[in-house]
């Protein structure tokens, strides 16, 4: 199949740009790439797809996700919450009372959203044991999309558990969940022709976690090649936790407890200097960097640009759809570049290239799929997607990269292709019925907030 008269950003060595170019799919691989011209004249006898102009970029790869919550999509965006009195008073009460049905409803709803606004890969953080491990993996298998599911681990002292008033669904021991994600390891890592893997997601440190737990978990995850995933030197509880486990930075507790490392992604990571970044250049551990949630927050978004300039491999991820309310990766990348243009005073600080790469590249590293996705270059997987040019909001174009970044939505992604295979086509969901998707959504909703005894207040009467 050739995918015929696109823009192309390739994002290769040397991001170069084709204009009126073409990529030719052979099963699931990328087998050439060049001028349209060339590449028919090549391969006469191929069948071919006509972008007719559009941009064909690679797909968005967003690091830090949680399925579960997309059913809380603008639930608490009533005022704002103390961070601990948002999580067990709002959030944990919901979460607390889903089932495997629930879960499985929310995740379809998430991965359907991140398909249609051009997301092809993911890191998911948290997946509690009865969410229902197996249904999600199972939709992700027939969705089509790439997936790296952080099964949640933690080590908290049933104890503290009460004392912070947590719902007894959200806790899970130890060991019980260390074996569960090794059981579900066994089970789902490289399935679905290796695009879904297995990782650990741990809860993050302090009174919510024993350390020690770390130690184990690493020390599993390196046997195994697998990944970690964790929410990390996000608040300023985490730097004072820490401190009194006698280290200077969240980042030296971490090295100390072996969570860096070239297959951990550090969620948020917003309190950090450059001491720190030495450490996860030296260990090559990612950041996923969550703009739109970040935002929301009192402590704001992270030196991004210095981090980036220190060498350390920064992603993207949208965070929550509670946090963050869209799974919209177009829609985040310019949310990334003016956080990190305000947070320097500088409009230097990042151009649309760079946001492009934390979310395409430096994804594809976070995952560790780097030779795999993240670029069109032949040999590489085909994972891609095509942006519809042909709006007023995106004509005329200059730059294309400033197009996509500074212009564009996620709803302009027409085409979504994973591993050679066609997903998405004019913004027509082909591996999910989205309709059924949508009606499930609203009427759990509906049945999970009154089991869960919610009554929304609104502002404004509601007759
Ligand atoms: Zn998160």
């Amino acid at each position: 199949m050739i995918f015929e008269n696109a823009t192309i950003l390739t994002m290769n060595p040397k991001r170069e740009i084709i204009e009126r170019g073409a990529v030719v799919v052979d099963g699931k691989l990328i087998a050439a790439i060049g001028k349209t011209q060339e590449i028919v004249a090549r391969y006469p006898q191929l069948p071919r797809i006509n972008c007719n102009g559009n941009l064909l970029l690679p797909g968005l790869i967003d690091t830090h996700v949680h399925l579960a919550q997309c059913i809380l999509r603008g639930y608490t965006d009533d005022k704002q919450y103390e961070f601990l009195e948002w999580l067990t008073g709002r959030i944990f009460p919901i979460l607390g009372n889903m089932t495997p049905e629930d879960g499985l409803a929310s995740a379809s709803l998430c991965v359907l959203e991140m398909i249609k606004s051009g997301t092809t890969g993911f890191i998911e953080v948290l997946l509690a044991e009865h969410y229902g491990f197996d249904g999600i993996a199972e939709m992700i298998e027939k969705a089509g999309i790439r997936a790296a599911l952080g099964k949640i681990v933690m080590d908290m002292d049933p104890a503290i558990r009460d004392q912070i008033g947590i719902h007894p669904n959200m806790w899970e021991p130890r060991q019980v969940c260390i074996q569960n994600t090794l059981k579900m390891f066994d089970r789902w890592n490289k399935a679905a022709d290796g695009r879904i893997q297995v990782w650990f997601g741990a809860r993050t440190a302090g009174e919510w976690n024993r350390p020690d737990m770390y130690d184990e978990i690493s020390q599993l995850a390196r046997e195994r090649n697998m990944g970690i995933t964790i929410h990390f030197a996000e608040t300023p509880e985490d730097v004072a936790y820490a401190k009194s486990q006698g280290f200077r930075s969240p980042t030296e507790f971490g090295m100390a407890h072996g969570i860096l490392g070239p297959r951990t992604v550090l969620a948020h990571y917003i309190h950090s200097d450059e001491e720190d970044w030495k450490l996860l250049v030296e260990t090559g551990t990612t950041v996923s960097h969550n703009p739109g949630s970040n935002q929301r927050e009192p402590w704001g978004p992270p030196p991004v640009a210095r981090m980036l300039k220190a060498g350390v491999n920064v992603s993207m991820g949208c965070d929550a759809a509670v946090a963050n309310n869209a799974m919209d990766m177009v829609r985040d990348l310019r949310v990334a570049l003016h956080a990190t243009r305000i947070f320097e005073n500088n409009k230097a600080a990042m151009s649309p290239e760079t946001a492009l790469e934390l979310a395409t590249l430096n994804g594809a590293k976070a995952m560790g799929i780097e030779d795999e996705v993240g670029s069109i270059e032949p040999g590489k997987h085909a994972d891609f997607i095509l942006i519809d040019l042909d709006k007023p909001h995106l004509q005329p174009v200059w730059n294309p990269v400033a197009t996509l970044v500074l212009s564009a939505l996620g709803s302009d992604v027409d085409t979504v292709v994973v591993d050679g295979k066609i997903i998405m086509q004019g913004r027509k969901v082909l591996t999910m019925d989205e309709e059924a998707i949508l009606a499930d959504i609203r009427e759990r909703k509906a049945r999970l907030a009154k089991k869960a005894g919610i009554e929304m207040h609104l502002q404004w009467p509601v007759i």
